[in-house]
């Protein structure tokens, strides 16, 4: 039992690596977080020998009395912060969770309709080469060209036109919330199910700052790891007993075998916390960032170099920020961030011009910087050095500087021994 830095010194090293690394860089990665020491604790713990096939209380090995604990707390929490009647916690991932939705509510060859990846959808949501667009009939929606913002009246045509067996609302790059209630009538007017995957804006919902999903959905899926901030995995809601009973036979035994315990037990400590008032404030400190960035980058030097802001600001934790008619394109503005210590992703935007590994767009998010402790003032420095950054002639220099000393002043991990 010597310790990693012994048994393998390389390994070690990229640990080490990568603390200083999430410490000296503003992490703007819009479905990233930094997990509390108490998350950490659980993940790096003895239950990840456990085997535990099955649910609490109807286990296929012994010795689960403590994990039986640890799962029910997390199933009772989950519920508890979604006002849901049925929670799975099972799930290994996002993406994990959403292939046991399918698997619970179609059949494949039936018809999904879902916002397309290159308008915002996610890659589960019938990307042709995913297991969605490989299993079932997929139509997509996107947003509307000239307010990139998505047209119900669309969603609601292609739904009479397509029937299909399950409409699909949520997204990995939108910058506003959607109308659950309008999917819901859609979806009850042709006799789809409605499936809400709310990943990206789970911790808004939790501390009650975005519409909720759960009573107009028939299931929702969600990951714990982007705005809650907790273990990277996924979970699943539902009000419905039928459907609960469907989901539960899909994610164990139709897509998984043993759960990992210590991530069960890891999203039983990040709901807690996601129940606390300091969380809710740090979910408005994510909004207001948000909005402070989306008013930078709306004012008149960065409209003159040709950028914009996607939909024209935010309801959320992101920015999308449009590059079309700038002279940067998504790949040099993601390269040029990182240099100044910065991390965003490039993102394609709708008809986007450049191809897929360069891109028009960014993808720039506040959960992570908010968790470190960003509030108003902070978020309006960032705004401000990532304006300067995409106009051409950047001083690289003296940006990298203001980044380093906010950095700085935000100690992340202080205390953390690899
Ligand atoms: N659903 C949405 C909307 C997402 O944005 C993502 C991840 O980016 C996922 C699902 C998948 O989550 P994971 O990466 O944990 O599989």
């Amino acid at each position: 039992n010597a310790p990693l830095s012994e048994v393998d010194p390389e390994i070690a090293e990229v640990l080490d690596r990568e603390l200083t690394r999430q410490q000296t860089f503003l992490e703007m990665i819009a479905s990233e977080n930094f997990v509390p020491v108490s998350v950490l604790q659980s993940q790096g713990s003895v239950l990840t020998n456990k085997y535990a096939e099955g649910y609490p209380g109807r286990r296929y090995y012994g010795g689960c009395e403590e994990v039986d604990v640890a799962e029910s707390l997390a199933i009772e929490r989950a519920k508890s912060l979604f006002g849901a009647e049925f929670a799975n916690v099972q799930p290994h991932s996002g993406a994990s969770a959403n292939a046991a939705v399918l698997h619970a509510i179609a059949r494949p060859g039936d018809t999904l309709l879902g916002l397309s990846l290159d308008q915002g959808g996610h890659l589960t949501h019938g990307m042709k080469i995913n297991f969605s667009g490989r299993l079932y009939d997929i139509v997509a929606y996107g947003v509307d060209p000239e307010t990139s913002t998505i047209d119900m009246a669309e969603v609601r045509r292609l739904a009479i036109e397509h029937k299909p067996k399950v409409i699909i609302a949520g997204w990995s790059a939108y910058p506003r919330t959607m109308d659950f209630a309008a999917f819901r009538a859609i979806a009850d007017e042709v006799g789809a199910l409605l499936w809400v995957d709310m990943a990206h804006f789970a911790g808004l919902v939790a501390a009650g700052l975005h519409p909720n999903p759960v009573p107009h959905a028939h299931v929702v899926s969600s990951t714990v790891h982007k705005t809650i901030g907790g273990p990277r995995s996924g979970f699943i809601l539902t009000n419905d007993a039928d459907l609960a009973k469907k989901i539960n036979t899909a994610v164990f035994p139709g897509q998984q075998g043993g759960p990992l315990m210590h991530v069960i037990a890891a999203k039983a400590t990040a709901f807690k916390l996601a129940a606390t008032p300091e969380f809710k404030e740090r979910q408005e400190r994510v909004l207001r960032g948000a909005k402070l960035i989306a008013e930078r980058l709306s004012q008149q030097d960065v409209k003159d170099a040709g950028i914009a802001v996607r939909s024209g600001g935010t309801d959320v934790h992101l920015v999308l920020v449009d590059l079309r008619d700038a002279e940067i394109d998504g790949k040099q503005a993601e390269d040029l961030l990182h240099d100044i210590h910065i991390t965003v992703n490039r993102n394609a935007v709708p008809n986007d011009p450049r191809p897929p590994m360069v891109t028009s767009g960014l993808r720039i998010g506040t959960p992570a910087l908010a968790t470190r402790g960003f509030g108003d003032t902070e978020f309006t420095e960032v705004a401000d050095i990532i304006a300067l950054a995409l106009l051409p002639g950047a001083d690289v220099e003296s940006l990298r500087a203001r980044v380093d000393a906010l950095a700085a002043a935000f100690p992340l991990y202080p205390d953390l021994q690899q």
